[in-house]
């Protein structure tokens, strides 16, 4: 399927630490989206258009966020990450994906998982609507390498004021200790019970919906945890209680 292009322009940069930032683009003209679908992003080369999907970190409008990490070795986060304000950019007109909210079920609380970049759907959620209209309680867990691998602290810290008994922001740091977070896997912190004790909700098919994004293995792991727990993938057909965006 032949993609149509919106050029856009790089109107912000924000870097959060060495190869993980943030660029916002401006780029009028892409269509209608719901919070948590994805565009293409790239740039023309001489040879090809080189592209990647990149999870929307911001609700539609005429500016787009992107949240993205620099993939050591790879063809195309070297050049997004050299790119700076002012520099044209490429964004598809149309968003795909079906990692949204009108593809999870009801329940009293949500749980989205992420891990690194995988945090950017669940930006775009926090700032619209539906999520608050939806949910009683909504807990983000993220989950990284070290503390400077976290982004949106200062957002995510704004939503946890607003909302103080429906908002809780678990940071999850493997290779770290750091205060207020929990230290390890988020699989690790689920296994353990970490992460429900610090949040004082238990992940069940009774009370929760679970949106899970980033690395493959978070992902598998987790889903087994799920089903351990009779908790099964939501589809349109066999209703669940999980949804999950791999990123590769
Ligand atoms: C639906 C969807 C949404 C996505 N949203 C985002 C997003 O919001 N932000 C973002 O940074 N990326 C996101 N990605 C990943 C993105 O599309 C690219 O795969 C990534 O940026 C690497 O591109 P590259 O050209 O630099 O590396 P490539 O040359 O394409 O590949 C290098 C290899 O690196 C691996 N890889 C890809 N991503 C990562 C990663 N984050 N960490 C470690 N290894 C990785 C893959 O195995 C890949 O084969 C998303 C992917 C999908 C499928």
């Amino acid at each position: 399927m032949s993609l149509h292009w919106i050029s856009g322009t790089i109107v912000k940069k924000h870097v959060w630490s060495d190869g993980l930032f943030t660029i916002s683009v401006q780029c009028p003209g892409v269509l209608p989206f719901e919070p948590g679908q994805f565009l293409q992003v790239g740039v023309p080369l001489r040879e090809k258009h080189l592209h990647r999907p990149y999870s929307v970190a911001s609700p539609h409008g005429d500016l787009l966020e992107f949240f993205i990490v620099r993939v050591e070795g790879g063809e195309l986060t070297p050049r997004l990450w050299g790119m700076e304000i002012g520099d044209a950019i490429d964004v598809s007109e149309k968003a795909t994906g079906g990692f949204t909210l009108s593809h999870v079920p009801d329940a009293d609380c949500i749980w989205l998982l992420a891990t690194g970049t995988g945090l950017a759907p669940y930006i775009a959620m926090l700032r619209d609507a539906v999520i608050w209209n939806r949910f009683s309680k909504i807990v983000l867990a993220h989950g990284v390498r070290y503390a400077t691998d976290l982004g949106y602290q200062e957002e995510l810290a704004q939503f946890a004021n607003q909302y103080p008994d429906r908002f809780q922001f678990v940071p999850v740091v493997s290779r770290q200790s750091v205060e207020g977070s929990i230290s390890g896997r988020i699989t690790t912190a689920i296994e353990s019970g970490a992460l429900e004790s610090k949040v004082g909700i238990a992940i069940q098919a009774t009370n929760s919906a679970v949106m899970m994004c980033g690395n493959p293995q978070m992902l598998d792991d987790v889903e087994h945890q799920l089903h351990s727990r009779g908790m099964t993938k939501h589809k349109p057909k066999t209703p669940g209680n999980y949804v999950v965006e791999r990123y590769w």
